[in-house]
């Protein structure tokens, strides 16, 4: 057997009504609190409230869209003025990925782009970033325990991610009741974005036994409850399912890397303001079926078809499923939840061969069971911009 490792967050709480505990746990890691949320502060006021009773200061920064290089540089400069001692973020990944990158610059005092994979120099973090509690809203990025955060340059038309060992966030607090009202749409998006992160960890060449647990597990409880949540946003078994999946996927992902649908879906974020979740949903199948035909052409590789198969077991309950049934409970699942093909983001024919590159270079590609050539990337992205017949 490969050696393997594994990292992830210092201390993990998991349950519903874990986020009254914010305050004591903030407690033991700084006195004065970056508070980042997103566009809705009506959750922060009260976590602000609560930490206010628990004797901690606060400084609340609202990020209204995805962290870009601007919002995070600044987010840093207005920390370090404040002389906050720990960042919070709480929201969905984009808020999170932005404490994080915050939490990195407030002692990493060079221009951003230093720190950068892609567009910038790739310089590791000089120091450690100040504490970082990390509380998603939404059950989907797994972003409250991965390394990376996910920044959005404008001017390269890129996404690209700041990314360090020591980003692993001090605490992750994952509370379900705090999705309960997350609408529909996003339910459905951010859940098929757990749901790829799962399989994607699951395929990949670099997959462990350790992060192969929390692919089963996590693929079990999204498969019986991805639909349910989306259909009744209020049940709480199906989003305690939910936020398991989500967190399990992102500690899958940040050791076992991903493959193809996010080495397209990361690049084409940075062409089109297109929801991450809602795109992965929609390569997903394609990206599947692909893998699965070059791995049946390649004889050596059975263990990793065999992968595929029992992620279709996982999803359709049946113990007889073939690979091939997984790809067809995918393309079922996507109708359900009505996740819109790429077209309607805006994407045109003649930005497929520009992002098939873009996705050759991408750092999630790597994971990827099987080698792809460009020509098989672009067909994966003009079927997945197809309207359903
Ligand atoms: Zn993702």
């Amino acid at each position: 057997m490969q050696p393997f490792a594994f990292s992830t967050v210092a201390g993990l709480i998991f349950g519903a009504g874990a986020v009254k505990r914010i305050a004591a746990e903030a407690a033991r890691l700084g006195r004065h609190a970056f508070l980042v949320t997103g566009r809705s502060t009506s959750r922060a006021e009260g976590l602000r409230r609560d930490l206010a009773a628990g004797d901690i200061a606060c400084t609340l920064y609202r990020v209204t869209r995805e962290p870009d290089l601007e919002s995070v540089s600044a987010g840093a400069r207005a920390a370090r003025k404040a002389a906050c001692d720990v960042v919070i973020g709480i929201g969905g990944g984009s808020v999170m990925d932005a404490a994080k990158a915050i939490a990195a610059l407030v002692t990493n005092q060079r221009p951003l782009l230093d720190y950068l994979e892609v567009i910038g120099k790739a310089r590791p973090l000089d120091r450690e970033p100040v504490p970082c509690i990390t509380v998603p809203t939404t059950a989907g990025t797994g972003s409250e325990v991965t390394k990376n955060a996910v920044i959005r340059s404008p001017e390269h038309r890129i996404k690209v991610s700041l990314r360090s060992p020591d980003m692993l966030p001090d605490l992750a607090l994952v509370d379900p009741e705090l999705t309960l009202s997350l609408p529909p749409e996003l339910t459905a998006a951010t859940g098929c974005d757990a749901l790829t992160q799962l399989i994607e960890a699951f395929v990949s060449i670099r997959a462990n036994p350790l992060t192969d647990g929390f692919c089963r597990e996590g693929l079990a409880r999204c498969a019986r409850s991805l639909k349910t949540a989306y259909h009744q946003g209020d049940n709480l078994t199906a989003r305690t399912d939910m936020a398991i999946a989500s967190l399990f996927s992102g500690l899958a992902l940040a050791n076992a890397g991903l493959g193809a649908v996010h080495g397209i879906a990361g690049p084409l974020g940075g062409m089109r303001a297109a929801p991450h979740g809602d795109v992965c949903a929609r390569l997903l199948p394609i990206v599947t079926a692909v893998n699965i035909a070059a791995l049946e052409n390649t004889s050596p590789e059975r263990s990793l078809l065999e992968r595929y198969r029992e992620t279709a077991r996982l999803l359709t309950g049946n113990r007889e499923a073939r690979a091939r049934d997984g790809i067809a409970w995918l393309n079922t699942t996507i109708r359900e939840l009505n996740i819109p093909p790429l077209i309607r983001w805006g994407l045109t024919p003649a930005e497929i061969t520009e992002l098939a590159e873009s996705a050759l270079r991408a750092s999630s590609m790597r994971g990827n069971p099987v080698p792809l050539e460009r020509q098989t990337l672009e067909t994966i992205i003009s079927t997945a911009m197809q309207e359903d017949d």
